[in-house]
């Protein structure tokens, strides 16, 4: 291949020297040659081991096949010439391995998804000024989302909240989205067709409580409009349709003028977002919108590009997030509630974590998911979280994983699979003092893993624990022996056997139990892939915002409806400061006669 050949020559510029560039002697070469040369040999590195694949090590001296036969015994048996030169060759060995280890983003051509959460960006790009983040500050709505806003009020309103908390946008950080102080305003320009007129009438006194009928003359004194996606017909496509709504005004016979008005809930602490009528996007847009940032992982400039080209839809970025901000407020008394209820009072709770970036602050998202419902939360990796969510009550079947946190539960569960895949890692380590207890306890484990399979198919005679006494036995006695060994991992993982001994094999007892915490995986799985396209969040409301939607979404899933129609339902009944509406039974139950 031309590619890899041209890189090779140049290599051998760079790492023998002796050739040099045509009408050039070798002091001449430059700075920006020389790391032109450095790029084109990592990638030629990197395209040839993936190439040939593990064991192939390109240019590495010695093969994996070869340092599976090395150990401390046969240094000490060699003559001090050979010593001398195999050490020569390891050395350079693990000069290139180190090499490599320290890729980053920033020092390869590794894609900046490949960076881990807890790896710090040193690039000197701000992240938070990169494109793709899926969140904007939105603490304090933009003119952007002003602007959109006020487009549906003939009569701008009297806003309830303050307009900030008084601290002085600019000397925030630098690079923080929104508009500066004296940078000229947006308004909203797009001008589209109204489809629908609706008109509000009052419906009691707001002085004497008498009932006003649609007869009294009234008289309109104010007007939004509202973007929505429903079609008139209810079919599933999208369709944008704009519609006034006007508010009426009359007098009732005790002479008191009542005015109707467009819902707004009443605030709510730790939330800065507005739920109310007189934003413009309407409850299914609003649903849209959360769909193609949290099930499509869209960014908001995204979801800007596609409603602009499939819809034809002018939306603000502001606005687009600040749709989403409230759309996680309107269902957080939702998953404070009825997910928090279902998650406590389930018979079998799985619960995993992974790592966060809220800001760039290192967070972790908890899940913990049952048959019916799961539940999202950032937070720290701390036993607050825990207590938060389980609160001191929790006596159910709770899969996890080792993190210390855990233990005080009594109905514990380790998954098996995390315990086969350390297994695995230390059978197929370089290291001889790995290599057999890694065999004993994959073995050990599958064997354990297929008796319960099989006792779930027909209950054996005698219990599995009886039956397996002296395997467990064998393989306790390995993991007391090896809790001291040399080799750091064979040492972690025999402390993490005997630390959680009883709990890894409760399953025997009772087959019916799951092997794996997969269920809790897999309801991570999407939203770790989003935080590697989006970076995490920004914001704490985002982050909150975040982890309800993310609750109600996956909640729904789990229970084979659709969220969406679901959280168009509940913004429409919280923007009239009414409850939020119970969340939908699973399918099947619905299909059952009561
Ligand atoms: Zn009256």
């Amino acid at each position: 291949m031309p590619i890899d050949l041209r890189a090779e020559r140049m290599i051998s510029y760079w790492r023998f020297v002796p050739v040099q560039p045509p009408g050039r002697t070798t002091v001449e070469i430059t700075e920006a040659w020389r790391t032109n040369l450095a790029r084109c040999g990592k990638i030629y590195s990197q395209r040839w081991a993936s190439s040939v694949g593990r064991d192939g090590a390109a240019d590495m001296h010695l093969s994996d096949h070869d340092l599976k036969q090395l150990d401390e015994d046969y240094l000490r048996g060699l003559p001090a010439e050979s010593l001398r030169s195999l050490s020569g060759k390891l050395l350079a060995d693990l000069k290139e391995a180190h090499d490599r280890l320290n890729q980053n983003p920033s020092n390869s051509s590794r894609p900046p998804s490949t960076r881990a959460p807890w790896e710090k960006d040193d690039s000197g790009v701000d992240e938070k000024r990169a494109p793709e983040a899926t969140e904007v500050e939105a603490e304090a709505p933009t003119d952007r989302a002003q602007a959109d806003a006020a487009a549906g009020q003939d009569v701008k309103p009297s806003r309830t909240a303050p307009e900030g908390d008084g601290t002085p946008r600019d000397e925030a950080k630098p690079g923080r989205p929104g508009r500066r102080k004296g940078a000229p305003g947006v308004s909203r320009t797009q001008q589209l067709p109204v489809d629908a007129e609706e008109r509000h009438w009052p419906a009691t006194c707001a002085a004497c409580g008498t009932p006003l009928g649609e007869e009294l003359e009234c008289r309109p004194y104010t007007a939004r409009l509202e973007l929505d996606v429903v079609p008139p017909d209810g079919a599933k496509c999208l369709v944008l349709r704009q519609t006034k709504h006007t508010y009426l005004e009359t007098r009732c016979g005790c002479g008191h003028c009542t005015r109707a008005r467009p819902g707004r809930a009443a605030g709510e602490a730790d939330w800065t977002v507005e739920l109310s009528e007189w934003y413009l996007a309407g409850p299914t847009l609003v649903a849209l919108i959360c769909a193609l940032a949290l099930r499509m992982r869209l960014s908001r400039a995204r979801i800007q590009e596609f409603l602009h080209d499939w819809l034809g839809l002018e939306l603000g970025v502001a606005t687009i997030n600040q749709c989403i901000h409230e759309a996680g407020r309107a269902v957080d008394p939702v998953v404070q509630g009825e997910v928090l209820r279902a998650v406590r009072e389930t018979d079998l709770l799985h619960a995993d974590e992974t790592s966060w970036k809220e800001g760039g602050r290192l967070l972790w998202l908890w899940v913990f998911t049952c048959a019916s419902a799961t539940l999202f939360t950032v937070g720290k990796r701390t036993r607050e979280v825990l207590d938060r969510v389980l609160g001191d009550a929790f006596t159910q079947w709770l899969m996890s994983d080792g993190y210390w946190a855990y233990r005080d539960y009594n109905w514990r569960l380790r998954c098996l699979a995390h315990l086969l895949r350390k297994a695995r890692g230390l059978q197929e380590s370089f290291d001889r003092r790995a290599q057999p207890f890694g065999t004993q306890l994959l073995e050990a484990v599958e064997t354990l893993m297929q008796a319960v399979y099989q006792a779930r198919g027909t209950p054996p005679d005698t219990p599995l624990r009886d039956q397996h006494a002296a395997l467990l036995t064998a393989l306790f006695h390995a993991c007391t022996r090896h809790a001291e060994s040399s080799h750091e991992k064979t040492r972690a993982l025999a402390h993490e056997l005997l630390n959680d001994w009883d709990t890894f094999w409760v399953v025997l007892d009772y087959p019916w139990l799951p092997l794996t915490n997969n269920e809790a995986e897999r309801a991570l799985r999407h939203w770790v892939i989003a935080r590697r396209i989006g970076n995490g969040t920004r914001t704490n409301q985002g982050t909150r915002a975040f982890a309800n939607l993310a609750s109600v979404i996956e909640t729904c899933r789990k229970r084979s409806v659709l969220p969406w129609a679901y959280l168009a339902e509940v913004l429409r009944q919280r923007r009239q400061g009414l409850p939020a509406p119970a969340l939908p039974v699973p399918a099947v139950l619905a299909a059952c006669p009561a």
